[in-house]
């Protein structure tokens, strides 16, 4: 799956949200988004998934115009893993990541067998089956961040959209759900909170600033101390870990370092 992205304009009315945004992913590629609170990551991500649509440009799926394909057809595509987690009906966890399979069905199609399993490994891989009848609502964050996680996987698609998939998560499964989709060896859009965590798993970054993109590169390109500071304004230091390989870094307070 190749995503390409072009000159993307997006406005809320008259606030510019995505102001001629180009990217691309490709292929098995794990591409992070990053930027301040604000800067448009969502709003990219919310048009790449088709809840917005865009005002300019074009985004095309492997060559395909995404704007003009049936909404199914683009739904089997992606799998998207959104910000906003709230459902508006009481949905037991299983029903909920049933919900992956949807696009595979047709209207009143009935789940198979091969659905229910797939389901359940899905809910196994993100150690969540003690949830499966449980009300999707009354869960926590963390809870149900990991069944939006769980839907996707059991979408089987080759294409995860991800909007900061796991900030609501502790460490353990903060790493545990990347390390999980690294190993799907699908090709990734995320939202990343944080900079080392986008330094661990990331193959390229595009930084976003007030709605454009302001740097891209490989991790190594993007995350210096110079350009942290000239789109966070905090002062940091960047090292290659020594066990990790990947850059590691450690925001500097104030009156501490050079
Ligand atoms: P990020 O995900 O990087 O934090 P967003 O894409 O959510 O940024 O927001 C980009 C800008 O668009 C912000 O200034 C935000 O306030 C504004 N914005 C986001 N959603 C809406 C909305 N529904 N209506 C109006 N403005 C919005
Ligand atoms: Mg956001």
């Amino acid at each position: 799956m190749r995503l390409q992205v072009e000159d993307l304009t997006y406005s809320y009315g008259e606030k510019e949200a995505a102001d001629h945004v180009s990217l691309r992913v490709d292929a098995g590629e794990f591409v992070g988004l990053i930027g301040p609170n604000g800067s448009g990551k969502s709003t990219v991500l919310k048009n790449v998934y088709r809840g917005l649509r865009p005002d300019r440009g074009k985004i095309t799926l492997d060559g395909e115009d995404l704007l003009s394909m049936p909404y199914r057809k683009s739904a089997l595509k992606m799998a998207v893993v959104g910000q906003e987690n709230e459902v508006p009906f009481d949905f037991t966890v299983e029903e909920m990541v049933a919900m992956g399979r949807t696009p595979h069905k047709r209207l009143f199609d009935v789940d198979t067998p091969r659905d229910r399993q797939i389901v359940r490994h899905a809910l196994e891989h993100l150690g969540i089956e003690q949830l499966a009848h449980r009300n999707y609502r009354r869960l926590s964050g963390g809870e149900k961040q990991r069944v939006l996680i769980a839907r996707a996987i059991a979408q089987e698609s080759d294409f995860f959209v991800l909007d900061e998939p796991t900030n609501h998560l502790d460490i353990s499964y903060q790493m545990q759900i990347f390390d999980f989709i690294k190993r799907l060896k699908v090709t990734v859009l995320s939202a990343i909170h944080d900079l080392n965590m986008a330094a661990l798993y990331c193959d390229r970054l595009y930084v976003l600033s007030q709605g454009r993109v302001v740097i891209e590169g490989t991790p190594e390109q993007v995350l210096t101390p110079e350009n942290i500071y000239r789109v966070y304004g905090v002062r940091s230091c960047v090292e290659k870990h020594p066990v990790t390989g990947k850059l590691s870094i450690s925001f500097l307070p104030a009156g501490i370092g050079a």
